[in-house]
């Protein structure tokens, strides 16, 4: 029996729950949908998710009802609604789970996203790794479409909502919204600058909001329930409703919890991921997908919160919680992290992308204790010069492993550049990408 109530994990919790249409019925699916398509105006939705204080579940965490409310008003042409579920963060795999588990939920949120928004076209750009998970959301598609909650004519109304699955082609990049416009527009994927922002010129120009899927995911139960009921749980009035956890690393249960906002990581840990797996004890986390600045033990009693966590120095970011344990060589677990992002750098600016070959290179000599103590300040160095300086935020995540781990563990890189040293074993790397 979970000690929280279960918003969105409730259904598929159930024994036999397959995520069928008929069983989504049987749980009270589509009623949000009943409840307010010809029955409600679309702005009245609007003010619905607003009043719940209902905040983007991809990373951002930008208030959904805001977001919406940058849509121009009185536009005549198309507007779209595109569904983020390019989940790649490292750490991060709740959308996987909800996309396969329960996929009519997420389509009721998306129609219902789309009534409130005037879209009558919404797409689905999923990772393409996610083989399983789009098949079954075209599935739930059809089985939508065949009910009457997915179309023309939506329920008898005159609404027109059509959605389609999008495959991706496997960059992290494309989960930051303006490069997975560009992918939808069968470009390659990389950032726009902006402004201007996709509200006024999102896809093919033209008035789009992109959200994530847990966060579409929420708004059955919000209008089903209420955004009063939505805004009494977590940590109101910033961090409302739950999130879906996804903890990962050295402990006895990995695995998606969803829990309150507001509880805090000693909780999330130790009580709902079963604590340390082989009781040694913590040594560091990362509260929010590898793009989150490491937290330290001190940090257990967090809430998480996105202001708790923003005032700890780290983000809530997509969810993911890395633990690990003492005993970990966190300049290794920094290399693996940068190795990552350096691997996904889109290319677009000269920062991020010559600066992360640069960060790799320094981190590898220094892992292979052929390092130097100068080494340290080029580190600095270099991450200081791709923060503030890139076209998306993806440059100011990837050197946060490396800040955060020269900031909490520096005596780890100091004593293997010190061993290095005392076997005189400096080599300098040829320079050039590996
Ligand atoms: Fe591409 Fe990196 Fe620049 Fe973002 S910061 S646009 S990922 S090169």
């Amino acid at each position: 029996m979970p000690k929280h109530e279960l918003i969105l994990l409730k259904n598929m919790m159930q024994p036999g729950y397959t995520g069928s249409l008929q069983d989504y019925e049987r749980a009270g699916g589509y009623q949000a949908l009943r409840k307010v398509v010809g029955k409600a105006q679309p702005a009245e939705v609007t003010a619905m998710v607003m009043k719940s204080g209902l905040r983007g579940r991809g990373g951002a965490g930008f208030p959904t009802g805001v977001k919406w409310g940058f849509l121009p008003k009185g536009y005549q042409g198309p507007r779209y609604l595109c569904c983020n579920a390019d989940e790649s963060e490292p750490g991060t795999f709740k959308d996987r789970q909800l996309i396969e588990r329960d996929p009519h939920q997420i389509l009721e949120g998306i129609v219902l996203a789309c009534y409130a928004i005037g879209a009558e076209t919404a797409y689905i750009y999923i990772r393409g790794e996610f083989v399983l998970g789009a098949r079954i959301l075209e599935q739930a598609i059809v089985e939508a479409r065949d009910a009457g909650y997915i179309g023309t004519n939506i329920l008898g109304a005159g609404i027109t909502a059509n959605v389609w699955v999008h495959r991706g082609a496997g960059a992290y990049i494309c989960g930051e919204e303006t490069a997975l416009l560009e992918s939808l527009e069968g470009k390659r994927g990389l950032p726009r600058v902006k402004p201007p922002f996709p509200a006024t010129h999102g896809l093919y120009n033209k008035p789009t909001v992109v959200n994530n899927i847990e966060t579409l995911a929420n708004l059955p139960h919000i209008v089903s329930r209420g955004p009063e009921w939505f805004a009494s749980i977590g940590s109101p009035p910033k961090s409302t409703g739950t999130r879906v956890f996804c903890v990962s690393g050295h402990v006895k249960g990995p695995g998606n919890y969803e829990v309150p906002m507001g509880i805090t990581f000693r909780e999330l840990i130790y009580e709902q991921a079963g604590g340390m797996r082989s009781d040694k004890p913590l040594k560091a986390f990362i509260p929010g997908g590898a793009s989150a600045p490491f937290l330290t033990p001190n940090h257990l009693d967090v809430k998480l919160d996105f202001e708790s966590v923003a005032a700890a120095g780290s983000m809530l970011g997509s969810g993911g919680v890395t633990v690990m344990e003492e005993g970990t060589d966190m300049v290794w677990a920094a290399l693996r992290l940068m190795e990552f992002f350096y691997h996904e750098s889109c290319g677009k600016c000269s920062p991020c992308r010559e600066g992360s070959s640069w960060l790799v290179q320094t981190m590898r000599r220094i892992v292979a204790k052929r390092g130097r103590m100068e080494d340290l300040e080029t580190l600095v160095d270099l991450c200081k010069n791709i923060e503030g300086r890139t076209v998306c935020a993806f440059g100011d995540a990837s050197v946060a492993p490396i800040m955060g781990t020269l900031k909490h563990w520096r005596p780890e890189y100091v004593a293997l550049i010190q061993e290095a040293e005392a076997a005189n074993l400096i080599k300098l790397e040829p320079a050039g990408r590996h």
